[in-house]
């Protein structure tokens, strides 16, 4: 069986590596090959051989030979697909093709096809399972030809572009009249023109919806007659290398473009509804600049003790907050402060999210059983400095990473809970024993993103009295905790308005607002004495911790935010 992640198309070297059921170091992903199905396929190819003598056709191991890029170019993708036919080997006019039934109807028009384009087609036999591997590897050498195909967008068609879509709301207009391809092209460059993050197609009765998710928020930009919308998600599914035949189930794909000279991969995931196929476009921007601690927004006592998290040599820092808090960003943040030639660094993801050079990063397969438990096991004896795991679910997952926190590694995670405090009982109601929680836990930061105000549009006005006295509970009980911080009530604070800078939302970019508890020794005690969350609570602030509620108040006296937003998402439990 080929390996799919090596995103190789030299099959031998793949199989090669299968075979001798190894774990490449840039790839730990176990091949999953089993000698019982080896077995099968030597008995499938040699029954295959025998057919092939009986038809008078030559034989072909399509699978153990090597496939040229530019040998499958001859056949289009979905042909190939389609006619179950892999193009091999070609001079000139003449070509050799593997196929595992010569009569079938789909694969005789292929041939036709070619035919007509004037080829001397050479018919050439392969067992089915070896078709199926040559199809997977056509798939994965298609991301290579897809940004090609890109490519050709250049900077000035990227102006023309921007120009066409200057209002996003005439888009549909404008996809009526060019290709699929182009109306796709024009899609994507809105997206990223808005910096949107995500894109959702949402069909309805008679229309579909068309959602922009910008700064964290959905926008509605667009709505597609389903006409259009036919065209669009027919391109959509081909792009990214989903079954165009299959809408009953959900499908995953994924295609890359180049938008300013930047890779943008895009992961698209189809849902079957009664009006149709609905699908997510999420946008994953390559050679990102991960940002600095500051620049996210982390200040204070937070930015202190994320600083000295950042070069512990051992235990563990987990970020915590709901989904689209920020915390896989933060963790990168952290993790590229500890990204040196020094520190051997290893990431089990869901799904990778950003590609980080010097990181070996992987991803977990359910299918393959490469959960984030059994991941991280066969990480660990790759001797790793630092692993970061997505995200502790399971307590077989947090039982491998305190083990892991407490024999010299430093390891990385999520949590789900709402505070920084919570992850403590969290982690024991898992059912890990207090006694591996309190010396493997190192710091704790707690998240949540607040939109910034936009700068063009946004003004300062007069705090009410209600407002006046929020921000007076809020940093009265600060200073009585923490006497040394310097905050004041503001007299006025940013209002929201929208222009055409911040697409009329009235904001633009987010920050994080965040509270970081240091596990100290007294709190350790308190964890092996089973201590109450009021208790842990009362060491953290002793220690000297500024809430989330605090610093957002404090980012939105500071004209960062608005009250609104701190509401809004210190609000909400999960
Ligand atoms: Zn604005």
């Amino acid at each position: 069986m080929a390996d799919k992640n090596s995103g190789t198309t030299d099959l031998s070297a793949a199989q090669a590596a299968a075979q001798a059921g190894s774990k490449t170091e840039d790839n730990p992903i176990p091949a999953g090959t089993k000698p019982v199905e080896e077995v099968n396929r030597e008995f499938q190819e040699k029954s295959t051989l025998k057919r092939a003598k009986e038809l008078g056709l030559p034989y072909i191991d399509i699978a153990r030979t090597p496939l040229n890029p530019d040998f499958l170019k001859i056949i289009d993708i979905q042909d190939a697909k389609e006619g179950r036919i892999i193009p091999f080997f070609s001079v000139g006019k003449k070509v050799r093709v593997a196929v595992d039934d010569k009569n079938n109807p789909e694969t005789k028009k292929i041939i036709k096809k070619l035919e007509d384009r004037g080829y001397d087609v050479n018919i050439n036999l392969a067992s089915s399972a070896g078709i199926d591997d040559a199809l997977d590897i056509y798939d994965s050498s298609q991301v290579y030809k897809k940004k090609k195909i890109v490519e050709s967008v250049e900077e000035k068609d990227i102006q023309t572009y921007e120009k066409e879509i200057a209002d996003l709301a005439d888009l549909p207009e404008k996809l009526d009249k060019v290709t699929a391809e182009e109306g796709l092209n024009l899609i994507n460059i809105g997206a990223m023109k808005t910096k949107a993050s995500d894109v959702h197609f949402e069909p309805e009765e008679e229309t579909v919806p068309v959602r922009f998710r910008i700064d964290g928020v959905l926008h509605k930009v667009f709505e597609l007659p389903p006409k259009i919308y036919s065209k669009i998600s027919e391109q959509l599914k081909y792009q990214s290398g989903m079954q165009l035949n299959v809408a009953t189930i959900p499908q995953d794909g994924r295609y890359v473009f180049i938008f300013n000279k930047r890779k943008v991969a895009v992961r698209v995931a189809s849902i079957p509804t009664p009006y149709g196929e609905a699908f997510v476009c999420r946008y994953l921007p390559a050679g990102k600049k991960f940002l600095t601690f500051e620049e996210l927004g982390f200040q204070g006592l937070a930015l202190k003790k994320l600083e000295k998290a950042s070069n512990i040599s051992q235990g563990m820092v987990l970020v915590t907050g709901p989904t689209g808090s920020g915390k896989s960003t933060t963790l990168y943040s952290v993790l590229s402060k500890m990204n040196n030639p020094e520190n051997k660094i290893i990431t089990l993801e869901d799904p990778v999210e950003y590609y980080m050079q010097g990181v070996t990063q992987s991803q977990i397969n359910e299918k393959k059983d490469y959960t984030f438990a059994n991941g991280l096991r066969s990480i660990l004896r790759h001797d790793p400095d630092i692993v970061m795991i997505g995200e502790i679910r399971d307590l077989k997952t947090a039982e491998t990473a305190a083990q892991a926190a407490l024999t010299g590694h430093v390891l990385l995670s999520t949590l789900h809970t709402n505070s920084a405090i919570e992850s403590i009982p969290r982690l024991i109601n898992m059912g890990l024993p207090p006694f591996m929680v309190a010396p493997a836990l190192n710091t704790v930061v707690a998240q949540r993103l607040v939109r910034r105000v936009c700068e063009k549009c946004s003004t300062l006005e007069p705090v009410s009295e209600s407002e006046k006295n929020e921000f007076k509970e809020i940093f009265e009980n600060l200073k009585k905790v923490n006497p040394g911080t310097e905050v004041e009530v503001p007299e006025k604070i940013p209002k929201v308005h929208g222009c055409d800078a911040c697409s009329n939302t009235g904001y633009k970019g987010r920050v994080v607002i965040a509270e970081v508890i240091t596990i100290t020794s007294e709190i350790k005690d308190l964890i092996l004495n089973n201590s109450s969350s009021v208790d842990l609570i009362k060491a953290a602030r002793k220690e000297g911790i500024v809430t989330l509620r605090e610093d957002g108040f404090i980012k939105a006296a500071q004209g960062v935010t608005t009250l609104e937003e701190v509401h809004r998402v210190t609000n909400v439990a999960m």
